[in-house]
């Protein structure tokens, strides 16, 4: 039987960049739009042109794209016609393939926000649509606040979305502008709504005040809606919007879906899925959720006992759908729980041989256990478990030592008479026969640090040009009598891929001193760097 198909349209750049915090530049948005293009959905709402410079530019020329590139903004003003309206001229001169128009469908709103009538709101929405059109634009209409209008009156929201339809729009779109609509009430409304405008003109535009965005989404689905909107990871203002890196999976892969819709993801894309959201997260440099659905580094991590043996028999065991389909990966952790099934698991995933026999696998077993009752945590740093693990078993060459560092902490007053603290780290390190001295500044005794000892590695600098922080965190510990620190160190590098390192001391600067060197001696064995 065919499947039928259903469209994703994607607001990040728009909606998305209302959240606090969040300011795209036209850099950002040109390279999401294109991630977003990449991965499939249909339409990219790019922004607002007229609202402000960086959106007006990107809407100055074409941005050729599969996608539908959707230009963002209000129906005409009360009281105006069409041809004397700015920044619907704005609109229309937007390049883009279709106009998403908002505009008011709770009669509520229209007396009290447009102080107009539901008649000239309803000739505002049609004249909009129409001059849309004419300039051969695809058009759709952004019912705000449609939930709460259509509850307290069903026949003016209703309206509002028809006389869009019937004027030529592509989509009219139900949002749930406030976010507090409950999926039952979705699904019941949106029904209705489809007994008067065919579902595969009608779409869902959901908020997740409730945590249900996503919940919503697909109860609009089961009702005929045939348009989701979303955002890349759930940005949005508030508590965000509809998270379509989770929505896609679910529609890819859950049958009830799959069998039924197609959406213009395809499978290699979707095996892709995670690094899209994580590239979100170093765009607006923040840390990914380790417990997002289907992406989240904690997704597919189990911890020993019986779950883990389980799943080394047979993942389906404790996996909802198989990691790789969406670009993630099976984790056993590896803590002081874990029993030697599970450390064998993951010494196998590394791609290190080790007979079940082997007595340094007891060793390493031990080691373990031992720093992690230091406080180490090695189920969170997989890089330095593996680093662990590799010099147990002679496998990381000595590359370089680091003979002497020296961190301080300066606060003073500068010219301008403000209170000012500079950083200075200086770093001995010799490689080979060479002994090397590098000192840098930072905003902080770590970062100072970290940019001293990658400055100069001699002969290994090369290997570790890509090499990234991504996130520092620190955790104060009780590790029996005296408080110790816990740094874990998030990395990057050119390839995409991610790796976390611990270090552990009353220091803190030391500490991070530990993850820092794990780090580096883990890129350069990933690199293949020679010894
Ligand atoms: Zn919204």
């Amino acid at each position: 039987m065919p499947r039928e198909r259903l469209y994703l349209f994607d607001t990040t750049l728009r909606d998305g960049a209302q959240t606090n915090g969040v300011d795209f530049t036209l850099a950002d948005k040109l390279a999401i739009a294109r991630m977003l293009d990449e991965l499939g959905v249909d339409y990219v709402e790019a922004g607002y042109p007229g609202a402000n410079p960086i959106d007006t530019s990107f809407f100055s020329e074409r941005r050729p794209m599969r996608a539908h590139v959707t230009a963002f903004g209000m129906t005409r003003r009360p009281g105006r016609s069409t041809a004397n309206d700015p920044g619907l001229a704005a609109l229309l001169a937007a390049q883009a393939d279709a106009i998403c128009f908002v505009a008011k469908t709770w009669d509520y709103h229209v007396h009290v926000a447009l102080e107009t009538t539901e008649e000239e709101n309803l000739a505002s929405i049609r004249d909009s649509v129409r001059a849309a059109k004419a300039r051969g634009r695809e058009v759709l209409l952004d019912c705000e606040h449609f939930f709460d209008g259509y509850k307290a009156k069903p026949a003016y929201a209703l309206a509002c979305a028809k006389v869009a339809y019937e004027e030529g729009a592509r989509w009219v779109v139900l949002c749930d502008t406030n976010g507090g609509t409950l999926p039952h009430e979705v699904e019941e409304i949106v029904g209705e709504v489809c007994k008067q405008i065919p579902g595969d003109h009608v779409g869902i535009h959901a908020h997740n005040d409730t945590e249900q965005a996503v919940a919503n989404s697909f109860a609009a689905v089961r009702a005929g809606a045939r348009q989701i909107q979303g955002t890349l990871n759930g940005l949005g203002e508030r508590c965000g919007n509809a998270n379509l890196i989770s929505i896609i999976p679910t529609l890819k892969l859950k049958p009830e879906y799959a069998e039924t819709f197609e959406i213009g993801v395809s499978d290699a894309a979707l095996a892709h899925i995670a690094r899209v959201s994580h590239a979100l997260d170093d765009l607006l440099n923040r840390a990914a959720d380790r417990h997002a659905p289907y992406v989240g580094e904690s997704a597919f991590a189990t911890k020993a006992g019986i779950h883990a043996s389980a799943i080394v028999k047979d993942p389906a065991t404790y996996e909802h759908v198989a990691p790789e389909r969406v670009g993630n990966r099976r984790k056993l952790l590896v803590s002081d729980q874990s029993g030697r099934s599970n450390l064998l698991a993951e010494l196998d995933r590394i791609g290190l041989a080790v007979n079940k026999d082997d007595a340094r696998l007891g060793r390493l077993l031990d080691e373990v256990k031992e720093r992690e009752a230091m406080g180490y945590a090695y189920e969170a740093a997989d890089a330095s478990f593996e680093l662990l693990a590799r010099r147990l078993l002679g496998k990381v060459p000595r590359y370089f030592d680091v003979e002497k560092f020296d961190v301080s902490v300066e606060q003073r007053i500068n010219a301008k008479g403000e209170r000012v603290t500079v950083s200075m780290a200086v770093v001995k390190v010799k490689v080979g026969d060479d002994h090397l001295i590098s000192a840098a500044e930072g905003n902080g005794p770590v970062n100072a640090l970290d940019l001293a000892l990658r400055k100069d590695l001699g002969k290994y600098q090369s290997y570790i040009t890509g090499l990234e922080l991504t996130d520092y965190r620190v955790r104060i510990l009780n590790a029996g009598t005296e408080a110790v620190t816990r740094v874990l160190i998030e990395s990057g590098d050119e390839s995409g891929e991610r790796w976390t390192t611990v270090g552990v001391s009353p220091n803190i600067i030391d500490a991070s001193f530990q993850a820092l060197m794990d780090s580096i001696v883990y890129k350069l064995v990933k690199s293949g760097a020679p010894a």
